[in-house]
C-alpha cells in the first residue's frame, strides 16, 4: 500500500510504495540549519518510485561535504522541506520522515555523527558513520 506524506499547508504530496524499514538520521550542520533542528530525520527511496505532487522549488545547497551541489526541494507556499537529492545517495530521493502520518521507523543510521551535538546520544542499534 502506498504512503503519503504533505507539507505543513497540504499543497505537496510525496507518493512512495511503501514505508522503508529504517529510517537514516543526518547530524551535518546544513541539515541543523535547513531543518531548525539537532538533526533530520530521513527515508530513502529511489527516485523513479517517488510521485511528487503540488508546487515546489528547489534550493541548491552548496558547500556540502560531498563537494557536489545538494537540491533540497520545498514547498513554495509553506516552505516545509520535503526531500533532497545529495550526491552520495544519487539515484534516491532522501525524503523528511517528519512529513509522513505515521513518522518514519526507527534509525538504522546515523550520519556524520562529527556534527552531533553533545546533548544528543547514539541510537542504540543504529550504525554509526564519523562523516557521510
Ligand atoms: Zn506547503
Ligand atoms: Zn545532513
Amino acid at each position: 500500500m502506498t504512503v503519503t506524506g504533505t507539507c505543513l499547508c497540504g499543497d505537496v504530496k510525496i507518493t512512495i510504495p511503501s514505508m522503508p524499514a529504517g529510517s537514516i538520521l543526518c547530524h551535518c550542520t546544513h541539515c541543523q540549519i535547513a531543518h531548525g533542528s539537532a538533526f533530520s530525520s530521513n527515508i530513502v527511496v529511489s527516485s523513479d518510485q517517488v510521485i511528487v505532487e503540488g508546487l515546489t522549488k528547489t534550493y541548491i545547497d552548496t558547500g556540502t561535504v560531498s563537494g557536489q551541489g545538494n537540491p533540497r526541494t520545498f514547498c513554495q507556499k509553506c516552505g516545509t522541506i520535503v526531500f533532497s537529492c545529495p550526491a552520495p545517495f544519487k539515484g534516491n530521493h532522501i525524503i523528511k520522515a517528519g512529513i509522513f502520518k505515521d513518522k518514519a521507523p526507527c534509525p538504522v543510521k546515523e550520519i556524520m555523527t562529527c556534527n552531533r551535538l553533545s546533548y544528543i546520544k547514539p541510537i542504540v542499534g543504529a550504525e554509526q558513520v564519523e562523516v557521510m
